[in-house]
């Protein structure tokens, strides 16, 4: 079995009994893939519905081992997560991060603020907002440029806790997205209470806008995060259609493969001078 693009459910639904020894080869590959240099990451940019002037961007992690080629991250995130490694992968990608934005700082771009995805592991870490603090602190860029991605399942389990981290993550200058908004059930009441800066809008209801149920959803979410002075991100926009009706509705941010695919460092100059046009 390949696992090349493909998520693990699927594996786990196939049933095959050659799935549990591909999982543990692909996990011994992964265990080394830090010190190996096999992980890179990709950039996406999201922009301003309105002027197309870019808003922000969100880094997105790729994993390519010689043997097994590239893996989707539906796979090996996953498997960080189950096997704890995804702390230390997490810190890596979050120094990375801050590394290239004082590279690109240094060549003179003006650099929009970066999201990191979160798990919800790393969110339990007590020295999250240290951690931050000090790799901001060691690479001389602003705590302001960073954005951490977090589902809402990250922070259910214990709101007290959650409210906490999040007031320490603000105090440390960071501002926070609420990833794949709508999908996981929650309460809504934590929005008011948590500090939140931005709910990114799942991409399953922008491939459906076009059905008059979802687009109320769409609506619905866009209006709540207006009377929260919350700002709205719509993510997995692929067509002008798409776009415009987004727009329409009043959605402060677009992201998809519309304006531009998650691509590498040296590639962001494109957006990061200007409108995007598509
Ligand atoms: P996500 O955070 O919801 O990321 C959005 C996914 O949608 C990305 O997939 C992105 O490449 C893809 N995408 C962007 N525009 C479009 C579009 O127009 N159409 C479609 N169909 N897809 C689009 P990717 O990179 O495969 O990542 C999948 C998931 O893996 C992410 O979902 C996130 O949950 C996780 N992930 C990726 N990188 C990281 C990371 O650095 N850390 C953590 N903890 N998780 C990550
Ligand atoms: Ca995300
Ligand atoms: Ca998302
Ligand atoms: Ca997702």
């Amino acid at each position: 079995a390949r696992m090349n693009g493909r998520n693990l459910h699927e594996f786990y639904l196939e049933g095959s009994r050659e799935i549990v020894p591909e999982i543990l080869r692909i996990e011994q590959k992964l265990f080394r893939a830090l010190d190996n240099a096999e992980f890179t990451l990709v950039y996406q940019p999201y922009l301003n519905a309105k002027t197309h002037e870019p808003g922000g961007m969100e880094a997105l992690l790729r994993w390519k081992n010689n043997e097994l080629g590239s893996v989707s991250p539906g796979v090996f995130i996953p498997l960080l997560e189950d096997t704890g490694m995804i702390v230390e992968v997490g810190n890596f990608i979050l120094r990375t991060v801050c590394q290239q934005i004082a590279v690109w700082q240094r060549r003179g771009l003006t650099v929009v603020p970066v999201s990191v995805n979160l798990s919800p592991l790393q969110f339990k870490q007590l020295d999250l907002p240290n951690n931050i603090l000090k790799m901001t602190d060691d690479t001389g860029i602003s705590p302001r440029l960073l954005n951490l991605e977090i589902t809402e399942s990250a922070f259910m389990e214990d709101a007290e806790y959650s409210r906490r981290m999040l007031m320490q993550l603000r105090e440390a200058g960071t501002s926070v997205s609420i990833d794949d908004f709508g999908t996981g059930y929650s309460s809504l009441s934590y929005l008011k209470r948590f500090p939140i800066n931005h709910l990114k809008i799942d991409i399953s209801f922008v491939r459906d806008i076009a059905d008059p149920e979802i687009e109320a959803i769409v609506r619905a979410i866009i209006g709540l995060a207006e009377n929260l002075h919350l700002k709205t991100i719509a993510e997995g926009v692929e067509t002008e259609e798409q776009s415009f009706k987004l727009r329409s509705l009043g959605a402060d941010y677009l992201q998809g493969y519309l304006f531009s695919k998650p691509v590498p460092a040296d590639e962001v100059t494109r957006f990061l001078s200007g409108p995007i046009k598509t």
